[in-house]
């Protein structure tokens, strides 16, 4: 069966790439190595810079963004470009990136960036030059930086569209597939689920048609999950069994969407709350959807979900 593919900053895999000789051993990637496929990247190493080196940073030369070696003033900028787009051309069938936060290189946001020779950075912050190529160029795939995967729900997310994205490329069965993820789909955008939903049973499925599909669920995941469509499956699922409820249960349930709404408590609750719903009415169907379980349980990790939840 095929993992996840997913390409990450050399120097979270605990290798010491860094400009001071060290690494670092990021916890979400080590957790994840069980269940994905890693291929790792040094832009900085692979542009011909020694470790330890004279740190680089990101300069603003009038309208251009260079990349400087702040010691030495050695521009790295052409080597940088040259490197990212021959990287990008050699890779194939990559379903995310995992990216060092705050790299003049690898950071995808929040890169400090300074005025030409200035000591301090300016209050306009960016993105690392190798990242900026790979943002562009993998438009259709989750990127994230390690920072911002220590947050339960960014993490949620980024899980579930790469393997969402991987059991897709895994399946045999289209007919599964859509009515395995129908709700996780459905939590993403319901008009376009709806949409899937009439290419599934046209009775006209060939080459083409699966082609579309696949081409449509890749952009319904592509968009970002929206709070009351997630609120909004829950809730359908839930009002499937409300008539079988007393008065008091259907008055606690909605007390706890009305917290989560509120964020006193993370999504995991809530999920697992309406799934024991499932599970008392057997409710197969529901249960086995990847709505409830989009990847592996070992990767839930909920020690940080009651930290923020906006993405
Ligand atoms: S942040 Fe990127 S360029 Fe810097 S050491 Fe890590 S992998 Fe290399």
């Amino acid at each position: 069966m095929r993992k996840p593919k997913l390409i990450i900053s050399r120097c979270l895999n605990s290798e010491k790439c860094r400009y001071d000789g060290q690494g670092f051993e990021d916890k979400v990637i080590a957790n994840l190595k069980e269940y994905i496929d890693i291929e790792t990247v040094c832009p900085e190493v692979s542009i011909g810079l020694s470790t330890p080196r004279d740190p680089i940073r990101i300069e603003k030369h009038g309208e251009e963004y260079k990349l400087i070696q702040r010691n030495s003033e050695f521009d790295c900028t052409t080597h940088m470009n040259e490197f990212a787009e021959e990287f990008l051309s050699e890779i194939k069938d990559i379903d995310g990136f995992i990216l060092k936060s705050k790299s003049p290189s690898c950071g995808i946001k929040d890169v400090k960036i300074y005025p030409k020779g200035n000591k301090y950075s300016i209050s306009k912050k960016g993105r690392g030059l190798f990242s900026e190529k790979i943002i562009n160029g993998y438009s259709n795939v989750p990127i994230e930086d390690e920072g911002r995967l220590k947050n339960y729900n960014i993490r949620d997310e980024f899980l579930t569209k790469i393997f969402a994205i991987n059991n897709l490329k895994c399946s045999e069965n289209i007919f599964e597939y859509h009515n395995e993820n129908y709700m996780l789909l459905k939590s993403y955008n319901e008009k376009a689920t709806k949409d899937l939903d009439y290419i599934i049973k046209s009775n006209k499925l060939n080459k083409e048609t699966i082609s579309v599909y696949k081409n449509k669920v890749q952009e319904i995941l592509n968009a970002k999950r929206q709070e009351n469509n997630k609120i909004k499956v829950v809730k359908e699922i839930f009002d499937k069994y409300k008539n079988d409820l007393t008065i008091n249960e259907v008055e606690n349930y909605e007390k706890l969407l009305q917290s989560y709404k509120d964020k006193k408590i993370p999504y995991s609750a809530l999920l697992v709350a309406t799934k024991i719903y499932c599970i008392r009415f057997d409710d197969e169907v529901a249960i086995n959807q990847t709505f409830f379980n989009p990847y592996p349980e070992k990767l839930i990790n909920i020690s940080d979900s009651g930290k923020g939840r906006d993405l």
